[in-house]
C-alpha cells in the first residue's frame, strides 16, 4: 500500500499514512482536523526502475490531486458562504 505524508495545519503534526492511491486522508488522525495538507513525497526507490521513468506521471498525478484537493475546498467556502 502507498505511503502518503501528510501536514496538519491545525496541530501542526506530520505524518504517514497509508491508503489506496484511489483513496484520500482528509482528516487528521491526531487531533480530528478535516482539512490536512497532502504533502509532496519523493518517489521511492527500492522497488524497480520503472518507479524512476514513471516519476515525471507521479508528479503530474499529485499536482492534479492537490488541485482537485483546491477545487473542493473552493466548492466548500463558496457552500458555506452561501447557506
Ligand atoms: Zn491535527
Amino acid at each position: 500500500m502507498p505511503k502518503y505524508y501528510y501536514h496538519c495545519s491545525n496541530c501542526d503534526e506530520s505524518y504517514y499514512v497509508y491508503h489506496l492511491m484511489s483513496e484520500t486522508h482528509e482528516q487528521c488522525s491526531k487531533c480530528g482536523f478535516e482539512n490536512v495538507e497532502k504533502l509532496l513525497t519523493k518517489p521511492l526507490y527500492h522497488k524497480t526502475k520503472t518507479i524512476e521513468q514513471k516519476t515525471g506521471q507521479l508528479t503530474k498525478k499529485y499536482i492534479d490531486d492537490n488541485k482537485e484537493v483546491l477545487e473542493n475546498m473552493k466548492k466548500e467556502a463558496k457552500s458555506e458562504m452561501y447557506e
